[in-house]
């Protein structure tokens, strides 16, 4: 019986006294993480090797003694190593052949997803947690947290402090209940579509937003920078964004649990962006020439949403006993789910397929969640299907945030 981590996020019920600590140790955190990155892009850039935790730790420790980052004291040791290990993981990842989409670290700002945590000396009892240095805090439960915890980390979004508890669970891997086997295709027109005809329409809660983003914008850009006034339509602008994370994290949450819960195995087109993202990296030893080209690269490639929704299905199959499997074939969207007829021109427009040779009609998108499915089965693709490279990595480092009530 393998384990599986989760994560569960509540709102912390905090108070200015409260607040104050999480603030302070937040920046100490913040500063240590800003500068050892830039230790080591400077490094890089000078063709020198990184600076791992250990190197790290040590500087850390002579910073603490030093006059200038004494205030590095105040904050709990274990906070701020765990940062530098947030580091070292970044770095790896970021050099990583198997995971194409990780760029370089970037530079920390104040109240943008600053987190700190928290690896032991907390305590849960029934609606509190108590933090090293802190004390007892207050949160608001959704929910009961089962099994046994492993850290928590503590975060603000929108002045609000919310705490992610992550916890490890013993799974029973059974069959999945189902046998059915479908298709997915990232639609043009909608989100996604199901090999069965389904089609899925997207929030779009970004668009659906847009105007009311763009109206608050045009507030912002008419009161005075600074101001109070101007704060408090920043304010007004943060809430909205987080609004729009949550619309979509939702969307994406309830879409993904169903489809784990009603098929078995799912097939996906694979990422062929892969390919276009390494290629200004290199690797450890060798970095590549473009490193600060390589942090901005990537996240306009892909569509973030739809990568996220996969992510989910991967994990959530796997612990239903299912599996998410990858197809290799480009032509899905020009070959006939019918007879296999494939040409160019079988596709009229982004929306229609029309076979040239058997004349079968169908929504464009659906035609290739079914050739997703028929090549996926059938192992038609060159080579054999690759089953996606989250299937291979140890269970434990599966997790899943559950979306926040706000
Ligand atoms: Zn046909």
């Amino acid at each position: 019986m393998p384990n599986i981590r989760k994560a569960y996020k509540v709102r912390l019920k905090t108070n200015g006294n409260i607040e104050e600590y999480l603030v302070r140790f937040s920046g100490s955190a913040r500063f240590l993480w800003n500068k050892s990155l830039a230790m080591n892009i400077q490094r890089l850039e000078s063709k020198q090797g990184i600076l791992w935790y250990n190197e790290l730790a040590f500087w850390l420790t002579l910073w603490k003694r030093s006059d200038e980052y004494c205030f590095l004291k105040e904050c709990p040791s274990q906070v701020l190593q765990q940062k530098l290990m947030d580091l070292e993981r970044a770095f790896r990842d970021c050099f990583d052949r198997n995971q194409p989409l990780k760029r370089l670290p970037v530079f920390k700002k104040k109240g943008m997803g600053d987190s700190i945590r928290f690896p032991q000396g907390f305590k849960i009892d029934n609606r509190r947690i108590y933090l090293p240095r802190i004390g007892w805090v207050g949160f608001y439960k959704s929910c009961e947290i089962e099994g046994k915890i492993k850290n928590i980390t503590v975060s603000s979004r929108g002045g609000k402090w919310y705490a992610s508890i992550q916890v490890e669970q013993t799974v029973e891997i059974t069959k999945h209940p189902s046998e059915s086997e479908i298709g997915i295709d990232a639609g043009i027109k909608c989100f996604a579509a199901l090999s069965d005809g389904t089609m899925v329409e997207g929030v779009n809660s970004f668009r659906k937003h847009e105007y009311a983003l763009a109206r608050e914008q045009r507030k912002l850009s008419r009161k005075k920078k600074g101001s109070n006034n101007w704060k408090k339509q920043k304010r007004e602008i943060s809430r909205l964004h987080i609004k729009i994370a949550n619309v979509r994290s939702d969307f994406l949450h309830k879409l993904s649990t169903d489809i784990s819960k009603s098929h078995a195995k799912v097939y996906v087109e694979g990422l062929q962006i892969k390919n276009m993202s390494s290629s200004a990296r290199g690797t450890i030893e060798a970095p590549g020439r473009n490193i600060k080209a390589k942090s901005g690269l990537n996240k306009s490639i892909l569509d973030q949403g739809w990568y996220e929704f996969r992510r989910q299905l991967d994990y959530k199959l796997s612990w239903q006993g299912g599996c998410l499997a990858e197809v290799d074939y480009r032509h899905t969207s020009q070959t006939c789910s019918c007879c296999g007829y494939m040409a160019k021109e079988n596709r009229p427009s982004q929306a229609v397929f029309k076979c040239l040779a058997c004349g079968h009609e169908a929504n464009a998108d659906v035609n290739a969640a079914r050739n997703i499915l028929t090549v996926g089965q059938t192992g038609m693709a060159c080579g054999a299907n690759r089953i996606s490279g989250r299937q291979q990595e140890p269970a434990g480092t599966r997790k899943e945030v559950l979306p926040v009530a706000m």
